[in-house]
């Protein structure tokens, strides 16, 4: 049986208080709070093994280049990536799409191919294929949505034309927590040969993800929604893409030799990992992964589960609270309104009792236009969440409205 106080307690932040009250983080989705292990792996490393690595003769440099590779391979082992060279440390999900975006535009596409994305899509899975749009003069077209926040996927197999080459969707909706059905869109693509790339910057931290099960060709990830830190995420690609595709930025690291007559660039996956990388964030995310596996990725889901159903229980007792978004499969978030209030003051209001939430579109504009509002109020959760907490955020909601009566 996992004690889930006990691991709370590991996470120093959520002990504090805001307003002389304590906190209640539900904005989990923006970013997770970091267990200490985390914290004192990223310090660790700049008190013992601090070095540039890859190019050092010296002791220190082996030792922090051997920490940063071996981060590398728990992070392949989590996502069951078949290879480590697979596996791509970048700054985040935002980069790890624009690198597909810029390396696969480039490399196989011309003017006139298309890219499908969805409607429930974050905005850093929209724009970089407009600026593709606009320097490259792919077309971009957009799976709808269904009143209920899900994939309308009897629209897909219209959509896709012999130009198709990419569709690119997230695992997880940040706005509204629908969990798409990602394995029958790779399959559907992969049977007219297009490539799938998956966002899962709201999916890892809540669900198992393999990458060799999904038969995905991308799937990017935040470490800072995994309980790691910031600045460091993760593309995993299937190789028989990345060796085709062309390096997204240029510099040191990703070159096998440099001259002005012609330059060749590195193998897999220093080829897409230019200048000195954030080998701290990566040896920090690697502990948040071990500190995850320890608790086990199935007793984690369970938890949350259980979290998102009280909180769905406990919100529909509230008189005029309107769950935004009501897929049948969800995860992590319950997006909603409540009547004459506005979710920016709701937001404002929760904050002075301590309760931190998320308001606005949540970086998803087009999902807010589809169902006619101007954003939402999100309470999204994390294994470290009790039911007290979700008990305060309806006592908040409840005075909220009060105060509006
Ligand atoms: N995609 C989704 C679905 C997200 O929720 C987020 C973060 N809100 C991103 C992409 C971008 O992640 P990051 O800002 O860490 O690059």
């Amino acid at each position: 049986m996992i004690n889930f106080d006990n691991i709370r307690a590991e996470f120093p932040i959520l002990s504090r208080q805001i307003y002389n009250k304590p906190l209640v983080y539900l904005d989990n989705a923006a970013t997770t709070q970091k267990p200490r292990c985390v914290i004192d792996a990223e310090a660790l490393v700049y008190q013992t093994i601090n070095s540039n690595i890859h190019r050092g003769v010296h002791h220190l440099s082996n030792l922090c280049t051997e920490a940063y590779e071996n981060a590398r391979k728990t992070i392949a082992r989590f996502i069951h990536a078949p290879h480590d060279h697979e596996v791509l440390l970048t700054r985040g999900t935002t980069e790890s799409i624009n690198l597909v975006a810029y390396s696969f535009a480039h490399s196989f596409m011309q003017a006139g191919d298309e890219v499908i994305v969805s409607q429930l899509e974050h905005h850093s899975n929209i724009v970089p294929w407009q600026l593709m749009e606009q320097t490259r003069g792919i077309v971009l077209k957009v799976i709808p949505i269904t009143n209920e926040g899900e994939l309308d996927l009897s629209l897909l197999p219209a959509l896709i034309t012999p130009k198709t080459k990419l569709i690119s969707v997230a695992h997880v909706s940040n706005a509204l927590g629908t969990i798409n059905p990602v394995k029958d869109i790779i399959h559907l693509a992969h049977a007219r040969n297009i490539a799938v790339m998956i966002d899962g910057a709201q999916a890892i931290q809540h669900i198992t993800v393999d990458v060799q099960d999904l038969d995905c060709d991308f799937y990017a990830f935040s470490g800072h929604k995994l309980y790691g830190p910031t600045g460091i995420g993760v593309l995993y690609g299937k190789e028989k893409y990345l060796n085709q595709m062309i390096p997204y930025q240029g510099g040191g690291e990703m070159i096998q030799n440099v001259s002005f007559t012609k330059t060749t660039f590195n193998e897999l996956p220093y080829k897409f990992e230019a200048g000195t990388p954030n080998y701290a964030g990566a040896i920090a995310l690697a502990a948040a992964i071990d500190f995850i596996e320890n608790i086990g990725m199935k007793n984690l889901e369970e938890k949350e589960h259980q979290l998102l159903d009280y909180a769905h229980q406990q919100l529909a007792l509230i008189p005029g609270l309107r769950f935004i978004g009501t897929a049948k499969n969800k995860s992590g978030v319950v997006s909603f309104l409540v009547d004459n209030i506005h979710p920016y003051d709701m937001g404002m209001m929760l904050d002075k009792m301590g309760i931190a939430v998320r308001t606005g579109h949540h970086c998803a504009q087009p999902v807010m236009d589809r169902l006619g509002i101007p954003g939402t109020v999100r309470a999204s959760f994390a294994f470290y969440n009790t039911n007290n907490e979700i008990d305060l955020l309806k006592a908040g909601i409840l005075k909220v409205k009060q105060l509006f009566a």
